[in-house]
């Protein structure tokens, strides 16, 4: 039975990214960008997903930090952005570099949208009709996105879209990491969460000299 998992948005949380690579089931895992920003374990997390050979495409915030360019992030986004960017290494740019905007295999893979494939917030509430057109510029069966760090999938005739919500900093009212599983043959999709030590987390974004927020805003699942 083929199976794909999707993740996203791990955004340099080691302890999230740890507890859901422990639940996976064994099947090829794709990450749908933003391995950075926000959380403080930024070349842990692109240390562990080479490691795995996981495959991610650009998010908005991977772009950020190579740019350096904050001028569309609210301040305290803005403010990781600029301390991971001090933080990482030639190399870890080099990687970050290195991720392509979109992934095609058996699926489209794309950070925001297939028309706006950084930036596009694709939210649960998006029209059928919106999410074919979708569909019709990606040219796969099945199409996913992360970005809104909520996780939701749908069917659109025989078609599947999927975002597997935040590994990282979930924002849907549930602080457990969230990833997705799809069975391939039948188009069937499992969202799992998975708890992780959050206090641990927050523990070294307030080290690290990270805005409290940041760490608050994990307990509460936004
Ligand atoms: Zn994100």
């Amino acid at each position: 039975m083929a199976r794909l998992n999707l993740i996203a948005d791990v955004h340099g949380n080691l302890p999230a990214l740890e507890a859901v690579l422990d639940e996976l089931p064994k099947a090829k895992t794709l990450h749908l960008g933003d391995v950075v920003g926000y959380n403080p374990y930024p070349k842990e997390v692109i240390e562990l997903l080479q490691e795995r050979r996981i495959a991610s495409v650009m998010g908005n915030h991977d772009n950020a930090v190579l740019t350096g360019d904050v001028s569309w992030f609210n301040p305290v986004a803005a403010r990781a952005i600029l301390w991971t960017r001090e933080h990482l290494s030639e190399e870890e740019l080099a990687y970050l570099a290195s991720l392509p905007l979109e992934i095609k295999n058996e699926v489209c893979a794309v950070h925001g949208s297939p028309r706006r494939r950084l930036e596009e917030y694709v939210f649960p509430d998006y029209p059928d009709e919106v999410l074919s057109g979708f569909l019709k510029l990606a040219g796969r069966r099945i199409l996913a996105m992360g970005h809104t760090h909520v996780p939701f999938w749908r069917r659109v005739g025989d078609a599947l879209v999927v975002n597997p919500g935040s590994v990282g900093q979930p924002r849907d009212g549930d602080a457990r990491a969230s990833f997705a599983s799809i069975d391939l043959s039948t188009l069937e999709v499992e969202i799992v969460r998975v708890e992780y030590d959050i206090s641990r987390v927050a523990r070294e974004i307030l080290r690290a000299g990270l805005p409290a927020v940041l760490a608050q805003r994990l307990f509460e699942g936004y």
